[in-house]
């Protein structure tokens, strides 16, 4: 049962005013809010087994051990991973991409094509570049159109037997176009590609299942699904996995050392050298718990509800523009007023207490599609309100009205 009013009393934040009002936040992409299941969650491991993991006898260090492995197991789950050793902990969305372009370095040589969307975050684009200047590969752009979706014809033509790699993000964190994913995979894997998906801002939507898609890298963080910063994961299939070298060297990703030679730990080990974030890795299985208990069907119907509505009144305004209009949409709403910079409405907003994200949302390439230096951002989640929405609309108004 999808109870809001319930939901809304699971988060602490929610009740707080900024500037005299009530919250709105409505800044979801950027980072979601925190459940008190997973706040108890990280309390309960400072309080009672904090401790180091995997290598101590005591019982502190094996209650932490675990969890934290008890946690991987419940990600393993809830993406529907053949083995819990293909989950690699990370600090987040970023770090697994670099993990990956830093692991393909090894392989790639000159010539070689890396395809990427014309959508992604920066943290997408960046470390593909910088591996394209260390192995002279070439990078190639699947363009996007005037509603923000991917042009799938052309990205046929971007397709070669030189293609070793392609990297998209599952849904566009500045205008929230769900991208054709699957067919991504299909065409990729028909010329022997990889696949990389940056699934940041999608896990907090749907619930993604690694092996139907036959993906063969998937990253998220935990910090926009209802867990804390610093966390995230990297799956990869197993034979991926094993080919890659380590990205960092240190203490836990070894078998052996000496001065002569070093082996390397099994999976998942070798990719998670030094002390991990033990206490994030915990509340992130809390949170994924805690999303599961809302359930993602819910979430994504109720969610769509907020899209719609949200975008009829906002439409209603004169001179607003939104960008991104697929039909393929989860819940972010990015728009401009005419003759109006971005930061000066979400400035009057945050007067009122509403948090909205401005700029380019680590997108510029999408900003220069369109010729604009931003938009303001509104992006909802399960526990926003159409009395939110409403809101939202009027601050808007209220924004347009004081300054033009
Ligand atoms: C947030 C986000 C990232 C970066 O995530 P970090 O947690 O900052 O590493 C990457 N890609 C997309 C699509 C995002 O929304």
């Amino acid at each position: 049962m999808f109870n809001l009013e319930r939901i809304r009393k699971d988060f602490p934040i929610l009740s707080r005013k900024v500037n005299g009002k009530p919250l709105v936040y409505l800044d979801n992409a950027a980072t979601s809010q925190t459940p008190q299941h997973v706040i108890d969650c990280i309390v309960d491991y400072y309080s009672n087994y904090n401790a180091n993991i995997h290598r101590g006898v005591h019982t502190l260090s094996q209650e932490a051990t675990d969890k934290y492995e008890a946690a991987r197991q419940t990600i393993q789950k809830h993406f529907n991973v053949k083995k819990a050793h293909e989950i690699i902990f990370t600090s987040g969305t970023t770090h697994g991409i670099n993990l990956v372009a830093n692991g393909f370095s090894s392989f790639l040589k000159s010539g070689d094509e890396i395809v990427v969307s014309a959508l992604e975050h920066h943290s997408n684009i960046v470390p593909w570049q910088m591996l394209c200047e260390r192995t002279g590969a070439v990078l190639k752009v699947i363009p996007m159109n005037e509603e923000g979706e991917l042009v799938m014809s052309e990205f046929d033509n971007l397709l070669s037997p030189n293609t070793q790699l392609v990297f998209v993000n599952h849904i566009s964190n500045a205008l929230g176009t769900i991208n054709p994913i699957e067919e991504i995979i299909q065409k990729a894997h028909a010329v022997d590609a990889a696949v990389l998906v940056d699934g940041a801002q999608a896990c907090p939507h749907i619930k993604p299942d690694v092996q139907d898609l036959d993906v063969d890298f998937y990253v998220a963080s935990a910090h926009k699904m209802c867990g804390p910063t610093g966390v995230g994961i990297l799956y990869g299939k197993e034979a991926w996995l094993n080919k890659l070298p380590p990205y960092q060297g240190g203490g836990e990703m070894i078998a052996e050392v000496t001065f002569e030679k070093t082996t390397y730990a099994d999976l998942p080990h070798k990719f998670e050298a030094g002390t991990p974030n033990i206490c994030g890795g915990i509340a992130f299985g809390a949170a994924i718990d805690y999303m599961n208990s809302i359930g993602f069907n819910n979430i994504a119907s109720y969610e769509h509800e907020l899209l719609e509505y949200a975008t009829q009144q906002l439409l209603k305004i004169n001179g607003l523009k939104i960008y991104g209009t697929s039909k393929h949409k989860t819940s972010v709403i990015s728009f401009n007023l005419e003759g109006i910079h971005p930061y000066d409405v979400g400035t009057i907003l945050d007067k009122m207490g509403i948090a909205v994200r401005t700029g380019h949302h680590c997108a510029q390439p999408i900003m220069d599609y369109y010729k604009i230096p931003g938009t303001v951002r509104a992006s909802f989640a399960f526990y926003n309100t159409k009395t939110e929405v409403d809101s939202l609309v009027e601050g808007v108004k209220k924004a347009q009205m004081m300054l033009s």
